[in-house]
């Protein structure tokens, strides 16, 4: 059997430079955010059902989920954002149970789940062996990503708000990588501790 772990970490934290590091070491992937964005995608697998919930008229001229419409119409009728998560969390369930599959069968030894919202969503921790938080300071995070993305630091500090609180992600953690004053070369150390505990 394969570890199951759940990478998670605020914005800018350094999850993906984590998740690329432990992919190095032979680490399988599984990007729970990617899935959920496939399904609602052109060709997704979550638009027949929401054509057949909410109308025909939720899916734009290339055959996405048509968001805007969406937002709107949880904003007029709240219990829909409910139902639209009925539709889509069976749907990613499946896809990340077949890449789990394929994980395995190709022999992997351990499998990290890109779980963004690991701490607000609770629900994924019984599928978990280990959960891996990467950590910083807030103001490390803010800089970081003004640098990458071009928003303003109080439009990062206001994402990182709206994030669960650095405290309970810590309180969840099996390991935390403390990714603060550490040249990259420091975190691949640090990673390589990590992996060699989950056996890679
Ligand atoms: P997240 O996926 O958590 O949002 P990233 O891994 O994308 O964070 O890291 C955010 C930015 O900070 C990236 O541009 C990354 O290269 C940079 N970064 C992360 N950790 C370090 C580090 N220890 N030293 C230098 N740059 C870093």
């Amino acid at each position: 059997m394969a570890l199951r772990i759940g990478l998670t970490g605020g914005i800018g934290s350094g999850k993906s430079t984590v998740l690329a590091m432990l992919r190095e070491r032979g680490a399988a992937a599984v990007d729970a955010d990617a899935i959920s964005r496939a399904t609602t995608a052109p060709g997704g697998a979550a638009l027949p059902l929401i054509a057949q919930r909410f109308g025909a008229d939720f899916i734009t001229p290339e055959g996405a989920l048509d968001r805007v419409r969406m937002r709107e119409q949880a904003y007029a009728r709240p219990e829909s954002r409910r139902e639209l998560e009925q539709i889509i969390h069976p749907l990613v369930g499946e896809e990340i149970a077949s890449q789990v599959e394929a994980a395995l069968a190709a022999g992997a030894r351990c499998i990290v789940f890109d779980i963004p919202l690991l701490v607000e969503t609770g629900r994924w921790r019984a599928q978990l062996d280990r959960v891996l938080v990467i950590d910083c300071e807030p103001e490390t995070q803010v800089a970081r990503v003004a640098a990458r993305s071009g928003l303003s630091p109080d439009e990062v500090r206001a994402i990182i708000a709206a994030q669960a609180p650095r405290g309970l992600r810590l309180a969840a953690a099996d390991i935390v990588v403390c990714n603060e004053g550490l040249s990259l070369e420091a975190l691949r150390n640090e990673v390589e501790q990590a992996a060699r505990s989950f056996g890679l």
